[in-house]
């Protein structure tokens, strides 16, 4: 992993560079949700009026979406390279630390389309990314892929490792990891970051955000998300998701109904 100590000239900042680290980090497993977005939002903030010294080192190593990578750039070294640059750049340098990444060349399941996961325990998070899985044209799409899908799951890892475990007992399940990771904190937090990594380095990178909402919602009474009309403020169409998430619906009623006659 790279580190600012490990850059042998680092770069000559310019005056509008702020020197300083960012104050009020988040506090491991202690941390609200809103405290959680903010510190995210302010990190995207200083990509738009002035980066922080490591947020400009992590876009210097940034490689473009459209490098032509060598065939023999494998996905492993690339990926533990985007893992530091991600972190540095969107996450405050609050991930790594903690949080190592393994690569499996082979599908965890027949049935599975899961690109990535992640798991954590204790104060570790582990993410897994299943490169075999990753779909494109060329070698560098299907890099990119990969890239795409880490940042997706480092955002459960910075979830995972930072927010209050009292809180996230009492909260609304759907409001903080939903069923199955991807609750509205989740998502507030993946626009934030898919949306400042796409402005800052021109790239169209899609971390997967409409299919998890998709499937998040699909497993909730409608009372539970009628808020369901605010999606615009992740960028989504409203009449799109609305479409969507009522034929989910009338796809779980029925297969209730199917299975009842059994
Ligand atoms: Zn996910």
């Amino acid at each position: 992993m790279a580190t600012e100590q490990h850059c042998a000239k680092p770069p000559k900042l310019p005056t509008i560079f702020e020197e300083s680290s960012v104050s009020n980090r988040p506090k491991y497993r202690a941390t609200l949700p809103e405290d959680l977005l903010q510190f995210i939002k302010t990190e995207s903030k200083r990509i738009k009026t002035g980066l922080g010294r490591s947020q400009y080192e992590a876009l210097l190593r940034c490689p473009s979406t459209t490098t032509e990578f060598p065939r023999d750039k494998t996905k492993e070294p690339f990926l533990n390279d985007m893992l530091s640059i991600f972190d540095d750049l969107l996450f405050g340098s609050t991930i790594p630390a903690r949080t190592s990444l393994k690569f499996c060349g082979t599908r965890k399941s027949m049935l599975s389309r899961t690109l990535g996961e992640m798991r954590a325990s204790g104060e570790h998070a582990t993410v897994t990314i299943y490169t075999i899985m990753a779909i494109g044209k060329t070698h560098t799409e299907r890099l990119w892929h990969c890239a795409a899908t880490l940042l997706h799951e480092m955002v459960h890892a910075y979830i995972a490792l930072y927010i209050s475990h009292d809180h996230e007992r009492r909260a609304k399940p759907l409001a903080v990891r939903g069923d199955s990771g991807h609750g509205f904190l989740w998502h507030d937090i993946a626009y934030v970051v898919e949306t400042s990594f796409n402005a800052v380095t021109g790239a169209k990178i899609d971390v997967g955000r409409q299919m998890a909402l998709l499937r998040e919602l699909s497993v909730w009474p409608k009372t539970d998300w009628k808020d369901v009309n605010t999606v615009e403020k992740w960028g989504l169409e409203p009449e799109w998701l609305r479409e969507r998430v009522s034929r989910k619906f009338s796809e779980a009623v029925e297969a209730v109904r199917k299975s009842s006659k059994k």
